[in-house]
């Protein structure tokens, strides 16, 4: 395998031979990044779980939208938490669904009542629901820079009127469908973020086939909220790494955020919480158990 590309907590690489010669395997770590650092302290089997959850959305969306997996056959070193995947020519573009208001949509919001420019109603406070899920798309930023929520008459300019509707469709269509089966299972989707790209021509995916690509809909790429605890207008307890940010920020963690060092290495006892949370997020939504 050629390594093409680490990103915070995953691995690219090019397979070089057999069927898949030349598609990717997108290896997932147990890596954890808060704050926009990568912690020295890895959760143990972070990056299987992370996996199988996205395989089983994958799966159940599967009729909304074509995905990227081709196999799951991969080497043993690997297995579990890699997969390989059709090569996609990506779209420069973060694409985010909102159904509840949090995050950096609480902050556009707060500064200009709108999010992406989209207007929304006065009087919603951190966690509120929103009239209707709204699509607030983001440019991708390089290692290390934060995203930036954009307009989505900014990415039709960058993309195009056509492929921008249809990413926006794509991203509400499959956010509707995700925040369905969540809430049957107890969970609130508060928010998502997907990657799309185009095909050149795969097994299943015509050549010029809009494809969901990257990981989806896990707790690195989504807000999932425990739906009975949902209160609007403070944080929300999530299924995700809010254990070990706390912990950061907590006096006891000795961690100056201001300073620009990485948080300290992570007590034994919050990576083991917040192994225990992936697994709950897993065994809820599937409802397989880990
Ligand atoms: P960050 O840590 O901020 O997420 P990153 O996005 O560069 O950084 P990863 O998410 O770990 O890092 O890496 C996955 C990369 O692979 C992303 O750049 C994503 O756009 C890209 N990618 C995902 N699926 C495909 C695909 N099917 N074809 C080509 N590139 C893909
Ligand atoms: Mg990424």
């Amino acid at each position: 395998m050629r390594h093409l590309h680490s990103g915070k907590v995953r691995d690219l690489y090019e397979v070089q031979e057999g069927e898949h010669a030349g598609q990717l395997l997108v290896v997932a770590s147990d890596r954890l990044s808060i704050f926009d650092f990568v912690l020295d302290t890895t959760i143990p089997d972070k990056g299987e779980i992370l996996t199988r959850m996205s395989l089983w959305w994958f799966e159940q969306l599967a009729d909304l939208v074509p995905h990227h997996v081709l196999s799951t056959d991969v080497p043993a070193a690997v297995r579990g938490r890699a997969v390989v995947c059709e090569r996609l020519d990506m779209f420069p573009v973060e694409c985010v669904a909102r159904g509840y208001l949090t995050g950096s949509g609480l902050l556009d919001y707060r500064a200009g009542g709108a999010v992406c420019g989209v207007p929304l109603p006065d009087g919603l406070v951190d966690g509120s629901r929103l009239p209707e899920p709204i699509f607030t798309p983001a440019t991708k930023a390089e290692l290390g820079e934060h995203d930036e929520n954009v307009s989505y008459a900014a990415v039709a300019e960058r993309i195009g009127e056509a492929d921008a509707a249809h990413l926006r469709e794509l991203t509400l269509a499959v956010y509707a469908r995700a925040e369905e089966l969540a809430r049957e299972r107890g969970i609130l989707l508060a928010d998502t973020k997907l990657e799309f790209g185009r095909s050149a021509g795969a097994a299943r995916n015509p050549a010029g086939a809009v494809v969901l690509g990257d990981e989806v809909l896990t707790p690195d790429s989504s807000r999932f909220w425990p739906a009975a605890a949902w209160e609007p207008g403070r944080t929300q307890p999530s299924y995700d790494k809010q254990i070990v940010r706390n912990w950061a920020l907590s006096p006891e963690a000795g961690w100056d955020r201001a300073s620009g060092g990485a948080p300290p290495p992570l007590p034994s006892e919050v990576v083991e919480r917040t192994r225990a949370r992936y697994v709950e997020a897993y065994e809820l939504l599937t409802g397989q158990s880990w």
